[in-house]
C-alpha cells in the first residue's frame, strides 16, 4: 500500500528591526548574556509595553510580498504559559487577528502553497545548559518575530525544503530579516501526516518542533513519513503529538501528547492598544518594495536570454543579480557575462555567505568592458579569463593587463608563419594527431599560445594547422 505525505509549516522569522518589539533594546544577535535586556523586556510587574511601528510595517511587508491580504484593524493577545524563558508567563501574540492573511508562495512547479496567516509576536529568553546546571539568556526575549502558517498543503520533501528556500530568500530581498538558519531567526515546526493515496480526509498529523536546518528538517520529516506509516502498517493508530529531531540518532522522539496539549488562555492584552492601518499606508508600503525574486528570475530569462538555471544562480544573491545587471549594460550576448560570473567569479568565493557578500575587487564596469572587448573580438577567450583573473587579484582594470600590441591582435599572415612553425616544432604531435589521437592536437595549440603570450585566435589557429598538414 503507498502512502502520501501531508505537511504544513510553521515557520517563525526574526525581524531585523533595530529594537525589540515592545521596548528600546537591541536586537542584535549574541552579546554578554542579559546585557541587551530592561524591565520591560524581562516583564517586570508595572512596566508597559509599547509597540514598535516598524515591527508592524516589517510584518506587512513580508505580507505583501507573499501575496497576503493585510488586516486594518488588528490587535495583539497574551498566549499564557508557564516556562524559564518567558519570565511574564504569558508572550504577547496575535490570536484570532493576524495582521496578514490568505497569501500564498508559488514553487518553480508551478504549485501554490497557500498561507493561511502571518502573525507579529515576541520571542522567548533561551535556556542555557552548561555544567549540568541550567542558565537563562534573556537577549532574545522581546525580539520581533513573524509566525508565518500555511495550509497543509506539502505533499513531499522536495516541496517543504523549495518553500523554505523560497521564503528565506523572499524574506532577504525585502530586507526585514537576515533569516539566518544557523543562528536560529529563522525556525519551522513540521506538522506531518500520511494517507493512503487517494483519500480525501486528512491523516492525524504529529508536530516536529523548532529545526533550523534544511538538512534536518528533511532528514526528520523523512524519519516521520516511514514511523506513521509502520505504525499505520502494524495496525496501530497515530498519536496526535509534539515531537523533536533527535539529530544524534536521526529520530524524531515524543516531546507531549495531545492529552497534556497547552491551554493557553488567549485574551486581549489591555496594555497594547488597537493596531490600525490604512489602505493608504499599506500602498505605500507596498511602493516600498523591491522587485521580488520570482518577478526578477522571469526578467532575468526573458530580457537577458539567460537559461532559467543560470538566471537562478544569479537571482539567488541580491548583490550578485544587481551586479550582474550593470556589467551588462550595451552588451549583446549576456550569457558571456553571466557565465564570467558564474564559473570564474564564484570560483574565487566558496561559502555561500562569500556569495552573498559578493565582496569582489573590481566594479560590474571592470567586467563591462572585458566582456566588451572580448564581443568586438579583440581580445580571444583565454586571453580573457587569464585578464579577469589577474583584475579579480588586484582589483586593478584591464588597461593595466592588456596593452595596445593585444588589442591589435595578430594578424593572419603573421598567424600562418607560427602556425608553420608549430607544425615543424611538433612532429610527434602532429603525427599523432593524424594517427586519430585527437588530443595531441591540444598541443600544437598550446605551443602557439605560448608563442604568442596567448594572443592567438586559437579557433582560427586551428584552422590554418588543419590546411597545413592534411
Ligand atoms: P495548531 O493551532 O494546533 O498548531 P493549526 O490547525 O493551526 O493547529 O495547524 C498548524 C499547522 O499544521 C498548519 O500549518 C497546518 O497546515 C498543519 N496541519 C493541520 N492539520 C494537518 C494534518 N492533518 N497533516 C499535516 N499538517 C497539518
Ligand atoms: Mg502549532
Ligand atoms: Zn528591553
Amino acid at each position: 500500500m503507498s502512502y502520501e505525505l501531508v505537511a504544513g509549516l510553521e515557520t517563525h522569522i526574526e525581524l531585523s528591526t533595530k529594537t525589540k518589539i515592545f521596548c528600546n533594546c537591541t536586537t542584535e544577535f549574541g552579546g554578554e548574556p542579559n546585557t541587551h535586556c530592561c524591565p520591560i523586556c524581562i516583564g517586570l510587574p508595572g512596566t508597559l509595553p509599547k509597540l514598535n511601528k516598524n515591527v508592524v510595517k516589517y510584518a506587512v511587508k513580508a505580507g505583501l510580498a507573499t501575496n497576503c491580504s493585510i488586516r486594518n484593524i488588528s490587535k495583539m493577545d497574551r498566549k499564557n504559559y508557564v516556562y524559564p524563558d518567558l519570565p511574564k508567563a504569558y508572550q504577547i501574540s496575535q490570536f484570532d487577528k493576524p495582521l496578514c492573511e490568505n497569501g500564498y508562495i508559488s514553487l518553480s512547479t508551478g504549485k501554490n502553497i497557500n498561507i493561511t496567516r502571518i502573525h507579529i509576536e515576541e520571542d522567548a529568553g533561551k535556556l542555557v545548559h552548561q555544567r549540568g546546571d541550567t542558565y537563562i539568556d534573556y537577549n532574545r526575549g522581546g525580539v520581533p518575530l513573524v509566525e508565518i502558517v500555511t495550509e497543509p498543503d506539502f505533499r513531499s520533501i522536495d516541496e517543504v525544503v523549495e518553500y523554505i528556500e523560497k521564503l528565506r530568500l523572499i524574506m532577504k530581498y525585502i530586507g526585514v530579516s537576515d533569516v539566518k538558519m544557523q543562528e536560529g531567526s529563522l525556525r519551522c515546526d513540521v506538522n506531518i501526516s500520511v494517507r493512503k493515496y487517494g483519500d480525501n480526509d486528512l491523516g492525524i498529523r504529529t508536530e516536529i518542533k523548532n529545526m533550523n536546518s534544511l538538512s534536518f528538517i528533511a532528514k526528520a520529516m523523512e524519519y516521520e513519513f516511514n514511523r506513521q506509516i509502520d505504525i499505520i502498517e502494524n495496525g496501530g493508530i497515530i498519536e496526535q503529538e509534539t515531537r523533536r529531531y533527535n539529530s544524534d540518532l536521526n529520530i524524531t522522539e515524543s516531546m507531549r501528547k495531545k492529552e497534556d496539549a497547552d491551554d493557553y488562555r488567549y485574551f486581549r492584552d489591555p496594555d497594547l492598544v488597537t493596531i490600525s492601518i490604512m489602505d493608504e499606508q499599506i500602498q505605500q508600503i507596498k511602493n516600498e518594495l523591491p522587485e521580488l525574486p520570482s518577478v526578477k528570475l522571469k526578467r532575468f530569462v526573458e530580457d537577458y536570454n539567460l537559461p532559467i538555471q543560470d538566471a537562478e544562480l544569479l537571482v539567488k544573491y541580491k548583490k550578485v543579480a544587481e551586479y550582474f545587471e550593470e556589467a551588462c549594460i550595451k552588451i549583446e550576448n549576456h550569457k558571456v557575462v553571466s557565465n564570467f560570473i558564474l564559473s570564474q567569479i564564484f570560483r574565487t568565493l566558496s561559502t555561500e555567505t562569500e556569495k552573498e557578500d559578493f565582496n569582489i575587487l573590481i566594479p560590474p564596469s571592470y567586467l563591462n568592458e572585458l566582456v566588451k572587448l572580448t564581443e568586438t573580438k579583440k581580445i580571444n577567450s583565454s586571453l580573457a579569463r587569464i585578464t579577469l583573473e589577474k583584475m579579480l587579484e588586484t582589483g586593478k582594470p584591464l588597461s593595466e593587463f592588456i596593452t595596445e600590441k593585444h588589442l591589435q591582435g595578430i594578424d593572419e599572415n603573421t598567424l600562418k608563419s607560427i602556425c608553420e612553425k608549430a607544425v615543424l616544432a611538433n612532429e610527434k604531435a602532429v603525427n599523432e594527431y593524424l594517427n586519430g589521437k585527437e588530443k595531441a592536437f591540444g598541443s600544437i595549440i598550446g605551443y602557439i599560445m605560448k608563442e604568442t603570450k596567448g594572443n592567438a585566435d586559437a579557433a582560427l589557429a586551428t584552422e590554418i594547422i588543419k590546411t597545413i598538414i592534411s
